[in-house]
């Protein structure tokens, strides 16, 4: 895709609380990270806010009790095998039931204001282009679906007039200082990284990490797949592909730097020589909020920065050896077509197989590349061409993985 044939992001209006009414809100993935985070601050605006519906995968008690405390109007279980426990948690109340892929998509095709898009991983494409078809504004915090469709996902916002607000800390801030009017004002922009828990560690110490040590990350507190894709720096390259989709840059114009203490959260580099960036604490609530409330602003309960507790900032390079992930990633985008999406279904199982302690950390990114080099899947053109070659490459990988290990 040349860069001209991009499109702005936020394109749409928000909607925001038209006659006092209050704004309705569904969360697609509300037990994870993200989507505790979100209703904490819905709930601390009942005026504001009404919750439409809550989606979970498979954490059927707390999806139950968030329905209650929030007053949602709905709960969606993925896992249909979890329909009757859900039923009989919400019993006497006056909150829908439903289970199974098809009720999160119907969740997503139902109509309210606003969706938090915070499913982990490919399993989140589906109900976010539903939500996009109906022209909703999205905040996207599912960045594996962008990954695999971003094309095609920025198309459909671009023709249903939905409106992509990115949640992302570093997508976010990049959206935050972008000028979107004179984008031939931008000479890059800088993704920053934390470095994750392994920043510093010889390979010997990332060679026997163990699940606990890879997703204990020293600035975010996230869910286990992310935390993983933090350690072994994936997750920078998944934001790369990323950034591409959101912002109109090519990829040469996208640069990654290190920067150990998650306060300034990205930047964008001007041909005069300025570099705008947005700082915060790392805490999600803010980058939430923003997109919560966008174009205007919410008060977040957010730590407030105070740079001289910090007395000094670092930035470093990152290490393309030790972080191999990066430089795949990079490669994956340049290839298009299907690479991106066995990059993302590749790393997904092999996150999966680590987190069971099948393989090791360093292992990852060695799968990943086998899958991504030997993959020869044709073009994409379509959402059902995205989920045929997703499901492809994840029998691909689990059967590598099993001659893989087999052999140690
Ligand atoms: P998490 O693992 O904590 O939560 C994931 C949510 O998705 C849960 O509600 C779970 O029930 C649901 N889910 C999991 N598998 C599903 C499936 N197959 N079908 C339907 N629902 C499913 O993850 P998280 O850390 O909240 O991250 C969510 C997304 O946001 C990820 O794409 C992540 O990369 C992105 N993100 C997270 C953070 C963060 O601080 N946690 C920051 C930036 C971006
Ligand atoms: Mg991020």
């Amino acid at each position: 895709m040349n860069k001209e044939s991009k499109r702005i992001v936020a394109s749409g209006n928000n909607n925001t609380s038209q006659d006092n009414s209050r704004r309705t809100i569904t969360i697609l993935g509300s037990t994870g990270s993200i989507g505790k985070n979100t209703l904490d601050l819905l709930s601390r605006y009942p005026s504001k806010y009404n919750v439409q519906f809550l989606t979970a995968q498979s954490n059927v008690k707390l999806l139950a009790a968030q329905a209650k405390n929030i007053g949602a109007s709905g709960a969606v279980i993925g896992n249909p095998d979890l329909y009757i426990e859900l039923k009989e948690l919400l019993e006497g109340t006056n909150i829908s039931v439903a289970a199974g892929p098809e009720a999160l998509i119907d969740a997503a095709e139902s109509p309210s204001d606003f969706v938090m898009a915070a499913i982990v991983g490919a399993a989140g494409l589906s109900p976010t282009m539903a939500a996009i078809k109906r022209g909703a504004t999205i905040g996207l915090a599912n960045k594996e679906c962008l990954v695999c469709a971003g094309a095609l996902m920025i198309a459909e916002v671009a023709s249903s007039g939905a409106t992509l607000l990115p949640v992302d800390s570093e997508h976010n801030a990049i959206f935050q200082v972008f000028d979107f009017e004179r984008p031939e004002s931008i000479e890059k922009i800088i993704l920053t990284a934390s470095g994750g828990p392994f920043r510093n560690a010889s390979k010997k110490v990332m060679d026997s990490a163990t699940p606990a040590e890879a997703i204990a990350h020293p600035n975010w507190d996230m869910g286990a797949k992310i935390s993983v894709d933090s350690a072994t720096m994936m997750n920078k390259g998944l934001e790369i592909i990323e950034a591409y989709h959101l912002f109109p840059v090519s990829s040469e114009q996208i640069e990654v730097l290190v920067h150990p203490q998650s306060v300034v959260h990205s930047m964008v580099a001007f041909i005069d020589g300025s570099v705008l960036a947005q700082l915060g604490s790392p805490d999600m609530r803010t980058p939430i909020a923003y997109s919560l409330a966008w174009p205007d602003r919410l008060s977040s309960p957010a730590p407030r920065l105070d740079l001289a507790k910090f007395a000094k900032l670092d930035f470093e390079a990152p290490d393309n050896t030790r972080f191999a992930s990066l430089g795949l990633a990079k490669e994956a985008l340049v290839s298009g077509g299907a690479s991106p999406i066995v990059l993302n279904a590749s790393n997904e199982i092999a996150v999966e197989a680590f987190l069971k302690g099948k393989i090791r950390l360093t292992d990852i990114a060695r799968i990943v590349e086998s899958q991504i080099r030997k993959s020869m899947f044709s073009t994409v053109n379509s959402i059902s061409d995205v989920l045929d070659v997703d499901r492809e490459s994840r029998i691909y990988a689990k059967e590598y993985i099993d001659k893989y290990t087999a052999k140690q």
